[in-house]
């Protein structure tokens, strides 16, 4: 036996959730070629991971950023936290399908961004994401959003029957290419003015493919019940398989209502229903500041927006519904600007729109208008509208997986703006770190079995998420003493600590914890392997 890489001496935890043992993990080329309790093999490189922790790569269930994936592709941030794979797609929002104006909208990106979008199928997206070249791999979901949009732009109505069928066989062409399932985010034009019957027709394709249907679902805080009926009713219906994204209840008067809706989803899963959840270790949640308007006010994209936001009768009424439904200052201190997208609101970031709003002299509703104004309609928020005790109720579950609901970033370089939400940085880190080490919220092997096996199952990969012989050699080795995050509110751009090796289709991505440079990812598709 010659292995690539001889991985010496760890507490291997397989990712199955079983207790670990020390053991050698040899790797050749891409694969796991042993794992035993002492290899005698003839290795190019011997790793000595005494007192480390060996675990198959994390897998980010929750991600977003087809574009960032492409700026930044050493995917510092995700490696740093010990990712080898992350899921985009997510939220009703994909790579692909794109077509006519939305192609049109975003291929103007290249020069802001310096890359070009001119990708309209996964085929596409994964030839492009592989001659880059980077340092992750990633999956994909098929974004509701992308497929209504390529069908009946931003309309704000029920397609026709002709319509859905032609949203049918996109959706069906994105899982015949080797979608993971498809995605939807309900809060979000055009996802929003969807009925369930339109969702249900199209998870009725997903299903037949075995994929998965992960939703943010229609309201997270005071119509979280009857959210989450319509989302379980998609597959009662349909028998698809549910993924619930970045499962929380939000805001306070809504949080003594958790172990309510946790014996609910509880027992949906005893009926048989195939649901679970994931959800990211941190109490803030992060979106465009747009989606604080009422719905009406963001139909049809940003630019209609932006023209009502112009428009003094409709400035008024958004006004007083933004107002209406935030009557408690409480909330605007509980809001800080993520990234302003504008130079002339540079200064906002990270601040609370309370603050900024005294500042300013302005009502808080009113700096948001002038925010999206100045913005382009692109600025986005961290809002902090959950409490730790639910994040432990949740985090206990055995059923959910730890999904950073962020987009692969760099500490420099062009996706280093503004103050993201600390969850592009440390996620993982944070789970096992604060979470597990100090709170011990959930026992270490399961905890790696949340950010690997689990994940791995729903999405239906066999050889990824769990380390034995003939796995791909996806690899994280951490120190489970040190393993923490680093990233904050204030300062998010900082690289999670205790990560030691990542092994990324068996090459070194991290070496004794630093960066090696190496970009052996690849786009990967289900059914593919
Ligand atoms: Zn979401």
């Amino acid at each position: 036996m010659h292995l690539t890489t001889l991985i010496r001496g760890g507490m291997v935890l397989d990712g199955t959730g079983r207790e670990g043992e020390i053991a050698d993990v040899g790797i050749a080329g891409d694969r796991i070629e042993a794992v035993a309790p002492r290899l005698a093999a003839e290795a190019d490189a011997v790793v000595d991971a005494t007192g480390l922790v060996v675990s198959p790569g994390f897998i980010d269930i929750h991600a977003h950023g087809d574009l960032y994936a492409l700026m930044a592709p050493e995917a510092p941030a995700r490696l740093h936290d010990g990712v080898t794979i992350e899921v985009l797609g997510n939220c009703g929002e994909s790579p692909f399908p794109q077509s006519g104006e939305m192609l049109a909208e975003r291929a103007d990106s290249a020069e802001r961004n310096g890359v070009a979008v001119d990708w309209a199928t996964l085929d596409d997206y994964a030839r492009r994401h592989d001659e880059v070249g980077t340092g992750i791999n990633r999956a994909s979901l098929v974004g509701h959003g992308n497929v209504r949009r390529a069908v009946m732009g931003e309309a704000d109505r029920a397609p026709t029957p002709d319509e859905l069928d032609a949203m049918r066989r996109e959706v069906e062409a994105a899982m015949e290419a080797g979608a993971f399932g498809m995605s939807t985010g309900l809060i979000y034009a055009p996802c929003m003015y969807a009925e369930p019957a339109e969702i249900e027709a199209l998870c009725e394709v997903v299903a037949r493919h075995g994929g998965l249907y992960a939703s943010h679902i229609r309201g997270e805080g005071d119509s979280l019940e009857r959210s989450l009926e319509e989302f379980v009713g998609a597959g009662r219906r349909t028998g698809v398989r549910l993924e619930h994204s970045h499962a929380k209840v939000s805001g306070r008067g809504n949080w003594g209502k958790a172990d309510r809706v946790i014996a609910w989803i509880e027992g949906v899963r005893a009926e048989g229903i195939d649901l679970a959840c994931d959800r990211y270790p941190y109490i803030a949640s992060s979106t465009s500041l747009s989606s604080l308007l009422p719905g009406w006010a963001r139909e049809g994209g940003r630019e209609p927006m932006l023209e009502r936001i112009d428009t003094p009768a409709d400035r008024e009424r958004i006004l007083g519904e933004v107002n209406g439904a935030n009557t408690d200052w409480a909330r605007w201190q509980a809001i800080q600007v993520a990234n302003a997208a504008c130079d002339a609101w540079r200064h906002a970031e990270g601040r609370s729109l309370s603050d900024l709003a005294d500042e300013h002299g302005r009502e808080p509703a009113e700096l948001v208008l002038d925010l999206l104004a100045a913005s382009d309609g692109r600025a986005s928020m961290v809002a902090f509208s959950m409490c730790e005790e639910n994040l432990e109720k949740w985090l206990r579950l055995p059923f959910v997986a730890i999904g950073s609901d962020s987009s692969s970033r760099s500490a420099d370089g062009p996706t280093s703006v503004g103050k993201p939400h600390p969850r592009s940085f440390g996620t993982s880190a944070r789970f096992l770190g604060r979470y597990v080490r100090e709170r011990r919220v959930v026992e270490l092997p399961d905890a790696v079995r949340r950010l690997t096996g689990l994940p791995a199952s729903r999405l239906g990969l066999k050889l990824r998420g769990v380390l034995r012989p003939g796995a791909y050699a996806d690899v994280t080795v951490f120190d489970p003493d040190t393993i923490a995050d680093r990233a904050t509110y204030q300062e998010p751009q900082q690289y999670s600590a205790g990560v030691q090796w990542v092994f990324v289709n068996g090459k070194a991505a991290i070496a004794d914890g630093e960066l090696t440079g190496v970009r052996n990812g690849c786009f990967i598709r289900r059914g593919a392997e």
